[in-house]
């Protein structure tokens, strides 16, 4: 597609109504909202114009499974189980096709950087996605691969050996599952071997932390004891920290106390952790997310992944980021303006710090942008309408057909 020239008039960036003006592929102006004539094409009317979005957090190894092996009680358990089925016979091909298809998903909705987890179970799936992290520099899409040992490094012979095997392919982040592991201090012990890892390897680190109900399990207290003591404050996620949803109040501020003094940023995924947490729970049943509301009040780094797409933990989601915001929005009681402003502003701001940081649009950069039809964030939280994409001035992300790829055989 060639590169668009012209204005987006009267559209919100930031807390500020600007015209907007793009030639060549870069952003020429940015100026007050009707302050002189535009000559030239409209691009688009109101609305808002943000920096592309970010992922953090997504399973692409799994990714459009879910239609074909049917979780039919629908819980984590049968994931797992249904998952481990088809691991074993994963195909490069098949591998690639379905993480495609996800990331085209992606970029239709305006996400441009993605973070995908990737079980090291299966060296099969982190050759295709790291083969995959390279076709897709190509097309402007910065695939992240996490080292992610889905069933653990210590419970059995054999897990540690795959997990390091996958990280040092090239993976962008060593991860852990300190919770799934046999026993508190075995998952303290994982949580340092993935420090190790990625001090050897320098990369990051992406936990998924604490993805249970009990309120015994402090492993984002590890977590941030080791960031600290490192001066990582910038190179650690904890993932879920669902627990800290169970946590008596005393232990939960002094959680949230470190995740603030250790810089850890804490990653919430609230579509698949509302339906999968709880699940042992009559009533009164807990929401199963962590607690964004204080995390944000205390100043917290935090973000927000989609974490599964069709896949056999959760078979919804179309890798619309904006749906699991409105999630967290509603499930975390985040309705007040400014909170639905703080939370859709996740998606273009601290998602992107795994990445290096959050994009700014400037006069003189090139004209990576999205234009939302809309500009509240409750507007966009209401209806999640689909951005138009632009990536060095050229339009991008054709929508895919409905239910193209996930419907049931
Ligand atoms: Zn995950």
């Amino acid at each position: 597609m060639s590169r668009v020239s012209g204005w987006f008039l009267g559209a919100r960036l930031g807390a500020q109504q600007v015209d907007l003006g793009v030639s060549d592929g870069f952003v020429t102006a940015i100026e007050e909202a009707g302050s002189a004539a535009r000559p030239g094409a409209v691009l688009g009317s109101g609305g808002r114009i943000t920096p592309h979005l970010a992922e953090p957090h997504v399973h692409l190894d799994a990714t459009q499974i879910g239609a074909r092996v049917l979780n039919v009680s629908g819980t984590l358990q049968e994931g797992i189980a249904n998952w481990s089925a088809v691991r074993d016979e994963l195909t490069a091909q098949d591998v690639t096709a379905r993480a495609r298809q996800t990331v085209s998903w992606y970029v239709s909705w305006g996400c441009t950087r993605i973070r995908t987890h990737v079980d090291t179970g299966s060296l099969v799936a982190v050759d295709a996605l790291l083969r995959l992290r390279e076709s897709l520099a190509h097309e402007g899409v910065t695939l992240q691969v996490a080292a992610f040992p889905q069933e653990g490094i210590l419970r059995a012979p054999g897990r540690q050996q795959a997990w390091e095997e996958a990280a040092r392919r090239g993976c962008d982040a060593v991860g852990a599952i300190p919770h799934f592991e046999r026993t508190t201090a075995e998952g303290a012990r994982s949580v340092a071997l993935a420090f190790q890892l990625a001090d050897r390897l320098d990369v990051q680190v992406d936990l998924h932390c604490d993805e249970t109900d009990d309120p015994g399990s402090r492993h984002l207290e590890v977590a941030c004891t080791e960031a600290l003591a490192r001066g990582w404050a910038d190179r650690v996620i904890a993932g879920h920290c669902t627990a800290m949803h169970s946590y008596p109040d005393p232990i939960a501020a002094r959680a949230i106390e470190q995740v603030v003094a250790s810089g850890v940023q804490v990653v919430c995924n609230p579509l698949d952790n509302v339906v999968l947490q709880g699940r042992h729970d009559g009533y009164p049943r807990r929401r199963g997310l962590t607690r964004m509301d204080e995390l944000l009040a205390a100043g917290a780094t935090v973000g927000i992944g989609h974490d599964s797409v069709v896949d056999p933990w959760y078979r919804l989601g179309d890798a619309n980021l904006v749906r699991a915001a409105a999630m967290l929005v509603h499930v975390g009681q985040l309705t007040g303006e400014a909170e639905m402003e703080a939370v859709l502003s996740l998606l273009w701001g601290s998602n992107h710090r795994c990445f290096g940081g959050a994009p700014t649009l400037a006069v003189g950069q090139p004209a990576d942008l999205l234009w939302w039809p809309v500009g509240d964030a409750a507007e966009i939280l209401r209806i999640a309408p689909r951005p138009a994409v632009y990536a060095n001035g050229r339009r991008i992300g054709t929508p895919p057909p409905r239910g193209s790829g996930a419907d049931a055989p």
